[in-house]
């Protein structure tokens, strides 16, 4: 499942961090997810609750909260320089709607961040 790696890979990123800062359990996680990474909110939940279940033995995310805000994705063109939104059920067939023009670049939407996470 997809959303199972981006909680993985966020959560091997904040264990990493939170050991290099001394913090011995997490209680909030705060992540910004574009929504190009077609991540389903429900299953984002799911696999988070799963994983910091079974995740490390010493309770690092023992009743960690997770926040997540998801982005809504950005296009420029390449050719007018006009931004516009997208879905990622439209993504494929886009044209610029100033211009026309089928060249363009993600400006936003693409995105797995680790806004900020707490703990003690
Ligand atoms: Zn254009």
């Amino acid at each position: 499942m997809h959303e199972t790696s981006l909680i993985q890979f966020t959560l091997d990123a904040v264990a990493r961090q939170a050991r290099i800062h001394g913090i011995r359990r997490v209680s909030d996680i705060r992540l910004i997810v574009g929504e190009l990474k077609g991540a389903i909110p429900d299953q984002m939940e799911y696999a988070f609750r799963i994983l910091t279940a079974s995740e490390p033995e010493d309770g690092l995310f023992a009743g960690t909260k997770l926040d997540i805000e998801y982005r809504p994705a950005l296009l420029q063109c390449c050719d007018c320089g006009h931004r516009f939104p997208v879905t990622v059920e439209t993504l494929a067939s886009t044209v610029c709607p100033r211009c026309e023009s089928s060249s363009y670049q993600i400006i936003g939407g693409n995105e797995l961040l680790i806004d900020s996470f707490r703990g003690e």
